[in-house]
């Protein structure tokens, strides 16, 4: 078994700029509710390490996450909250996509999807767009514990081709029972080695 990572929370920020310098990141993103703040305390074995809210939307700052070797893991605001007015939305997005673009530590992102009914429409606009700017990604399906065990090869299949993907691919996780933790914790563990 991996250890978790030693995560502590440095600060939030508004946008990429309010951001201090990091040897080396990666970062979270998912919609809303998808499952991010309690993958992210698994990833910890911490309870409350990302504030797992349920009130979808409510989180909408980008939060700092740092390891002992000063690499740092950055958890982006959720999309696509229903209930949020365009105004709102609007700003998310630039927040999200200055961000993408923007952070030069930045070494891969974990898109998150959720894997008992993902993709979903807005999934596709993210990959979509993640595709299109060349923004290195890996997928993680969430909740995998909520598709029942007789039809979750169907529905891997199903989510990996959703995603133009092999199953192997996307790494299929759940905070609640622990699958694919351990995976999605080297995967981390080996995009935030420290640049020579
Ligand atoms: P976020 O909005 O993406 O940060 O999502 P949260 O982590 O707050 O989770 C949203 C809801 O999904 C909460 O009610 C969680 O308890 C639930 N949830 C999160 N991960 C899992 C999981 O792996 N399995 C199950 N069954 N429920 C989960």
């Amino acid at each position: 078994m991996s250890s978790p990572l030693q995560l502590s929370f440095v600060r939030s920020a508004t946008a990429v700029s309010q951001l201090p310098p990091s040897p080396v990141e990666v970062a979270f993103v998912g919609r809303s509710n998808v499952g991010k703040s309690s993958l992210i305390n698994a990833l910890a074995n911490r309870k409350q390490l990302a504030q797992v809210s349920n009130t979808p939307g409510r989180t909408q700052l980008i939060n700092l996450f740092v390891l002992p070797s000063g690499a740092t893991v950055v958890d982006l605001p959720g999309y696509g909250y229903a209930a949020v007015p365009g105004r709102v939305k609007r700003g998310w997005q630039q927040m999200i996509e200055g961000y993408l673009l923007g952070r030069e530590e930045l070494a891969q992102v974990f898109v998150l999807v959720d894997g008992e009914i993902g993709p979903t429409k807005l999934d596709d606009q993210m990959l979509a767009w993640a595709r299109a700017n060349r923004i290195p990604h890996t997928i993680v399906a969430t909740k995998i514990d909520k598709v029942k065990p007789s039809r979750r090869d169907a529905r891997k299949h199903q989510l990996a081709a959703g995603c133009a993907l092999e199953v192997g691919d996307v790494v299929f996780a759940s905070a609640t029972t622990g699958v694919g933790i351990d995976r999605l914790r080297s995967l981390v563990a080996a995009r935030l080695v420290l640049p020579p």
